[in-house]
């Protein structure tokens, strides 16, 4: 099965990594090119968004990022990383450069106006077992989806879990709640499992 990378540029790496290791797959920090080259499979961890995006600018990965996501390549973002896969953002800082992939537009910081920090319970369609522990830190929301998007949870009436083909991405942080299932479905997605819609 695929060795999974990390975006190991600023954010929660390491708590994506041992999400990933507790769901059974092989994981490994991606800093350079070389190291995405030999990645089957993407996360793209919370953090600052801004700053991922310059840093991987300044590291060439951005380019690379884009042309593995278009190409195909699974991956999973969580809050700062949902904005990166965003093909639109909406309150991003001056200029905020984004991977792109999945068809929609989220705004940045969108819960972190009223409440900085706040956990919910969140139901999300292709995981079993009950909801999730939904951990939102300045989290974005999606505002709007293509026809491509399945919507796979929502919060206060926007979706914060979204899945379009290989593409993964949440508001929220399952990396930080020890509970692995959002983890095991994206690398069942980066398996080749998983697949299509429901
Ligand atoms: N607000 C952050 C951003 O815009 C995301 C916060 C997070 O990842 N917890 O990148």
């Amino acid at each position: 099965s695929p060795v999974i990378g990390v975006l190991a540029l600023q954010g929660d790496v390491r708590e994506h990594l041992a999400a990933l290791r507790a769901a059974g797959a092989e994981a490994r920090p991606v800093r350079r090119p070389e190291e995405l080259a030999e990645a089957g499979g993407l996360v793209v961890p919370g953090g600052e968004s801004t700053t991922i995006a310059k840093l991987a600018a300044a590291f060439g990965l951005l380019e690379p990022l884009r042309a593995r996501v278009r190409a195909g390549m699974p991956a999973y973002g969580s809050c700062a990383g949902m904005i990166l896969l965003a093909d639109k953002i909406l309150d991003g800082g001056d200029g905020q450069e984004t991977v792109g992939g999945i068809d929609m537009t989220v705004r940045r910081n969108a819960f972190g106006r009223q409440n900085e920090s706040f956990e919910a319970a969140v139901d999300v369609a292709g995981v079993g077992g009950g909801p999730v522990e939904g951990v939102f830190i300045r989290a974005p929301w999606v505002e709007s989806t293509g026809a491509g998007v399945e919507v796979l949870a929502e919060h206060a009436g926007h979706p914060v879990a979204v899945r379009q083909g290989a593409l993964l991405a949440t508001s929220f942080h399952p990396e930080l709640t020890g509970d692995h299932r959002l983890h095991a479905l994206f690398v069942e997605m980066a398996r080749g499992g998983a697949a299509g819609h429901r």
